[in-house]
């Protein structure tokens, strides 16, 4: 992922790690969908090779927007920017969502039948904070099934 994230951005390295957390969370079918993987046998292969130049410079395009978008919400310059930690939420804030929370707030799942995590209720990329108030505790499968949902609060 590393690879694909430095075609996205040569010229700047904290914008690589900036590419690299996205597409880290961008599901498989969805970088398909732009032609930038293939799948086979279970194994997912880079085809970044293979984009055209108009391909790469959508997707370029596309990170530049996402990139702005973060940099304007948190009235950052560049330069700032390249000096942050792009840890989505740091290892002390997700200790403290966890013990808060405890369990799953969509189905109440427990660490001991899910794997649980720290999920942003307004999510980053619709310029929600590393704030405690915008984070809650949820199990993978519902975690799943939110990032294809309008966003919620699942907290009662
Ligand atoms: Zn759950």
């Amino acid at each position: 992922m590393r690879q694909l994230a430095i075609e996205f951005s040569k010229e700047d390295e904290a914008q690589v790690h900036y590419y690299e957390d996205r597409i880290k969370k961008m599901p498989v079918d969805v970088l398909k969908g732009h032609g930038v993987v293939e799948e086979a046998d279970g194994v997912v292969k880079l085809t970044v090779d293979d984009l055209t130049f108009e391909e790469k410079a959508n997707l370029r395009a596309m990170y530049k927007q996402k990139i702005g978008e973060f940099l304007a919400s948190r009235g950052l310059s560049t330069w700032d920017y390249s000096l942050l930690s792009f840890d989505p939420v740091g290892e002390s804030l997700r200790y403290e969502i966890l013990t808060r929370d405890r369990i799953c707030q969509l189905c109440g799942a427990t660490k001991e039948q899910e794997r649980l995590e720290v999920d942003h209720i307004v999510p980053r990329s619709k310029h929600g904070p590393n704030d405690p108030d915008n984070l809650q505790v949820l199990c993978a499968p519902c975690n799943r099934g939110k990032s294809n949902r309008d966003d919620t609060d699942f907290r009662s």
